[in-house]
């Protein structure tokens, strides 16, 4: 959907830090204009809460535990006649409040704000095209809770440790770190074929990293060379872009079902603050089904042992890309744009591809495994 109905909004971002040891902070946000959406990246372990009031027309996120930084306590970006302005705020001593305030002839369907959690720092608020007012029924003065996905602080420990389910095992408890079994189809007559799924792209760069690094610069030449070297092994490997495209992040997931993947494999790369340039590591992530975390634990165990990158783990996440794929799927975040250690690796070319053989070693020892 081109959301062309929607001015440009002048984009701004805050730094902040923590004012005690407890607080979680907000450390970047910022309108992008052309998505129509709320970017945001805060500590791990926030669990934004967002709901809807009306006259005017306004989403709310509340960030709970997180202050702002003095002096930066008020921060407005101006807007257009469809969205009015947003702006951020310390609601009250422990909770940050963002407001995206639509124009006062204007207002949007609450149902269809979706707020994606893509990393347990990063997070986005898609917001639906706004309507005017009178061709819609006013949803009310009642405030409107708005399903936000959780932030997946997850299990990291040791996967050594976890108990796996056994074969055919029914659906466990909602706390079981697998909940579902997802069988493998049978292998194809074709051969396997293994979705490859390059993060971002187009206007949406992704995290910015260190020097400008940009992810979808870095992630789509290790999932160029990830393609190449499945194709190699007599894999059929479909991108799920083809270039310097934005593609969202649903038709990415239809696609993988379209063409009757096996194995969806998600591509990035990760970022914190620019002032934690010590921060660096491998994340690969799955999530619910045994089959998923079989295949993330692959590409985890080659990545470890074919390049330096530190262990932040194998862990559970509900992201789009792999909650909503119905193949056993993993997300791997190849190291943080904004640290000092994977930001060198990703600008070396051969690092590069030491990255991208090495989870293509990975999904091949899945493929020969199941
Ligand atoms: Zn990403």
């Amino acid at each position: 959907m081109k959301l062309s109905w929607l001015l440009p909004l002048t984009a701004i971002s805050i730094l902040g830090f923590c004012e005690s040891s407890w607080a979680a902070r907000l450390t970047y946000w910022k309108f992008n204009k052309p998505l129509s959406r709320l970017e945001l990246i805060t500590d791990e372990g926030i669990q934004p809460e967002a709901h809807f009031l009306s006259n005017p027309s306004r989403v709310i996120i509340d960030l709970p535990d997180t202050k702002l930084i003095k002096g930066k306590r008020k921060k407005t970006a101006r807007g257009t006649k469809f969205i009015r302005e947003v702006r951020v705020g310390q609601f009250d001593r422990n909770t940050a409040r963002m407001v995206i305030e639509l124009g006062s002839q204007y207002t949007l369907n609450p149902d269809n704000v979706e707020i994606r959690s893509f990393s347990p720092t990063r997070w986005f608020i898609q917001l639906p095209k706004v309507l005017p007012l009178d061709k819609i029924a006013d949803p009310g003065r009642e405030p409107i809770a708005i399903d936000v996905p959780e932030a997946e602080s997850s299990p990291s420990f040791p996967p050594s440790e976890r108990p796996m389910p056994s074969e055919g095992s029914t659906p466990s408890s909602p706390s079981s770190p697998f909940p579902t079994a997802t069988p493998l189809p049978p292998v194809k007559a074709g051969g396997v074929v293994v979705a490859i799924d390059p993060g971002h792209g187009g206007a949406d760069v992704g995290a910015v990293g260190i020097g400008g690094m940009q992810e979808k610069v870095v992630v789509w030449s290790v999932s160029q060379q990830v393609a190449e070297q499945l194709r190699r092994k007599g894999v059929r490997v479909v991108m799920t872009r083809s270039g310097d495209q934005e593609i969202d992040l649903e038709p990415r997931v239809s696609m993988a079902r379209r063409i009757g993947a096996d194995l969806f494999v998600s591509i990035h790369a990760n970022a914190i603050s620019m002032s934690r340039p010590d921060i660096n590591g491998l994340e690969t992530y799955y999530y619910g089904s045994s089959e998923g975390y079989r295949l993330a634990r692959a590409i985890h165990k080659r990545l470890l042992s074919g390049t330096s990158l530190k262990d932040r783990g194998v862990r559970q996440a509900r992201f789009y890309v792999i909650r909503r794929t119905s193949m056993p799927a993993t997300l791997v975040e190849t190291g943080f744009v904004t640290g000092a250690q994977d930001a060198a690796r990703f600008r070396s070319a051969a690092q590069r591809t030491k990255i991208a053989e090495a989870i293509a070693q990975g999904i091949l020892d899945y493929i020969q495994r199941r």
